[in-house]
């Protein structure tokens, strides 16, 4: 008789298996960078208790449900605003924001360039697939030209967002970009942000295999993995101007930016500081101080 053996996944202790099988097509590369997450997650020696992550809509923002931490699948552009209202009510939160190229920068570009601008302390994983894969293959705002996709079957040609060059110029403190073939840089780059305070930024370029990869004639699964080990060249602290993604060309990778600035939080409590001097106090210093009121009469 056979005997079968069952294996538990590496990463069960942070996948909602009860939700397998996924949604995502064979080849895709989305699977690849949240495993990598994961193991960023572990490396960082982040508490999960202390931890929420968030999606908008779309393949990619399907993420948040097989991630098991507290999770918010939320309405399509809107993961950033959602988590930065966690933020705001919980500062001891890692809150991290993972979605697609179309969920966050064309449906809710305006909250990821204001999130970038206040330094906003949440950490961005944005998997950018070149298209909106969940609803047809239509162009997205970071469709290279002359790639072809649903709504531009003779080529697009409007010219396309290059999101590290956007987030810096924005304000962002901490921008990186992969490919799901550069697992371990990637890695390192996701456990770098976890632990970064302000708005960190990380892009993972993993073409849409169903819809834009075959379509312009990149194949698929192996086929894209030769496609990133033949056109990508690492580039640390490039200029993010000069990052940007054309059409079957070589991709710049690494990371780009890491630099210090104050959070949102840190200008605000330095103004609230300023303005009110000592009539100021932290709501959760004022909860702290009426329980220990409270504590003491009860004592
Ligand atoms: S449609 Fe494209 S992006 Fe979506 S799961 Fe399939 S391959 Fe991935």
């Amino acid at each position: 008789m056979t005997e079968t053996t069952h294996l538990e996944h590496p990463q069960a202790h942070l996948l909602r298996t009860d939700r397998f099988p996924h949604i995502w097509c064979p080849t895709c590369g989305i699977g690849t960078v949240v495993k990598c997450f994961i193991d960023a997650i572990d490396k960082a020696k982040m508490d999960y208790d202390k931890m929420a992550i968030v999606s908008g809509i779309g393949c990619t923002g399907r993420v948040a449900g097989y991630v098991k931490l507290d999770s918010y699948h939320t309405t399509h552009g809107r993961a950033i605003p959602f988590a930065t209202g966690l933020k705001l009510a919980n500062r001891d939160l890692k809150v991290v924001v993972f979605s697609g190229d179309g969920d966050l920068s064309a449906i809710g570009g305006n909250h990821l360039i204001h999130a970038a601008r206040r330094n906003m302390d949440i950490m961005v994983v944005c998997v950018n697939n070149f298209i909106y894969g969940m609803t047809g293959g239509q162009a997205a705002p970071t469709t290279p030209q002359p790639a072809n996709t649903s709504t531009t079957p003779h080529g697009a040609f409007e010219p396309p967002f290059s999101l590290p060059s956007l987030l810096e110029a924005c304000g962002a403190v901490y921008i990186a970009r992969w490919t799901s073939l550069h697992v371990r840089r990637l890695t390192k780059s996701l456990t770098e942000a976890l632990l970064k305070p302000g708005f960190s930024f990380v892009e993972a370029v993993a073409p849409c295999s169903t819809l834009y990869a075959r379509r312009n004639r990149l194949g698929s699964g192996f086929d894209l993995m030769k496609f990133y080990h033949d056109h990508s060249r690492i580039e640390h602290d490039c200029d993010t101007s000069q990052l940007a993604i054309d059409y079957q060309k070589t991709i710049k990778v690494g990371k780009f930016l890491d630099i210090e600035r104050p959070t949102w939080q840190e200008l605000s409590e330095r103004q609230l500081l300023t303005a009110l001097g000592d009539d100021y106090y932290r709501a959760a210093e004022v909860k702290a101080a009426q329980q220990g009121e409270k504590d003491h009469v009860k004592a």
